[in-house]
């Protein structure tokens, strides 16, 4: 049984992994083992000019660097200005640091009651659970935990926070996260899904994951039974172009889907990655073809060394404006800025011009002003 159109869905090129078996770059352990992660495993694989390999050896000390072969295979072996090697290999532009950039740009650590969980909201908390990713992302907002060893909870700081979920009531919405949670063994999740599932008063379990985008193979039949275990179970994955809609994604989403596991997307935009309403919209209709529901499109927040990935808050409006009326309602996601100093997420109005007397103004998907009570 496949959906329409899956034949749409290439897969990933495999660049110097070509000889490698279909078993073999199917298996997540083996993705996993052979990352590409010191300046002479990038080198076999593509070009880098002079400054790029000056910044690889500096960007490691301040933000680990690794990437699956498949997400690397997906990367031209010839366009500096590629998408995905904008987000996975690190650009000398990270050394720039400006005083608007943060350690911690949504001071998490302020609203963090205890170690591991960050509670902003009435009733849903975010669950630090390990700081490892299948690839670092170089615009990561988390980027002062992420690849960070000792920001790894251990298990009684996991039990606290546990402890916390279950004393306060109002929590009906764990967002389990990192890292990547899918960066735990099964068995570890399994139980870790378990303590949570058991908290009477939680009502809903997301997992935020990027590795349907990075490591698609760590979707197997066993990760999906897991997790549907746990039901209802949101999967919140990070697709940012439509490049990474490939069949090995494809796959991954489908065996979650098939389980009744519904898919979300939130997506950064990126200067030179995804800045056009044209990629976002075409990523959000293939994304659609998955059955992975676009939900957020984020601002990239103002983290050290990610500056050059920031777009203005009037650009990100204008990608909206491209994509609300233009397309199915269901491709178009919220346009969410996570304000600084934990003021939390709110998100901007293509459409809504503002008030006048007891008019509401507004401004349709062609340009025409009405005013409505
Ligand atoms: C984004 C976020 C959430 C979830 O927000 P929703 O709008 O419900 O998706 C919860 N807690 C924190 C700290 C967050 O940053
Ligand atoms: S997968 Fe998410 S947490 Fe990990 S590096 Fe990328 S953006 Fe950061």
């Amino acid at each position: 049984m496949t959906f329409k159109h899956a034949e749409k869905f290439p897969p990933a090129p495999r660049s110097i992994w070509r000889e490698v078996g279909e078993e073999t770059w199917n298996d997540w352990r083996w993705q996993q083992q052979n990352r590409l992660k010191s300046l002479a495993d990038f080198e076999r694989v593509i070009y880098l000019t002079d400054a790029e390999k000056q910044a690889f050896l500096h960007c490691n000390e301040k933000f680990k660097i690794a990437v699956t072969p498949y997400y690397a295979s997906l990367i031209s072996p010839i366009d500096l200005h590629c998408p995905i090697r904008l987000q996975a290999i690190p650009s000398p532009l990270e050394l720039n640091t400006s005083l608007s950039e943060k350690e911690d740009p949504l001071t998490e650590e302020a609203q963090s009651p205890v170690s591991g969980i960050v509670h902003r909201y009435p009733d849903r908390v975010l669950l630090y659970t390990n700081h490892n990713c299948a690839v670092y992302c170089r615009f990561c907002t988390r980027k002062r935990k992420v690849g960070n060893p000792a920001s790894m909870p251990d298990r009684d700081e996991e039990d606290e926070a546990i402890a916390y979920i279950a004393e306060h009531r109002e929590i009906r919405d764990v967002i389990v996260s990192g890292g990547d949670p899918l960066s735990l063994s099964n068995n570890r999740l399994e139980r870790l899904l378990g303590k949570i599932h058991a908290i009477p008063h939680v009502e809903i379990i997301r997992v935020g994951t990027r590795n349907p985008v990075t490591l698609p193979q760590r979707i197997d039949d066993e990760l999906a039974e897991i997790l549907a275990r746990f039901r209802p179970v949101f999967v919140m994955t990070h697709f940012n172009h439509p490049r990474e809609c490939t069949a090995e994604a494809y796959r991954a989403c489908r065996k979650l889907i098939d389980k009744g596991i519904s898919i979300f997307n939130q997506s950064v935009i990126l200067k030179g990655v995804n800045d056009s309403a044209e990629t976002i919209k075409q990523l959000n209709q293939r994304l659609l073809l998955m059955q992975v529901k676009p939900y957020y499109l984020y601002q990239c927040d103002e983290v050290f060394g990610a500056a050059h990935f920031r777009t203005s808050l009037e650009e990100c409006l204008e990608i909206l404006r491209g994509l609300q009326g233009w397309t199915s309602g269901l491709a178009v996601p919220r346009l969410v800025v996570d304000l600084p100093d934990g003021g939390g997420k709110v998100c901007l109005e293509p459409n809504f011009l503002g008030k006048e007397a007891d008019d509401f103004i507004f401004r349709n998907y062609r340009g025409e002003r009405f005013y409505c009570k």
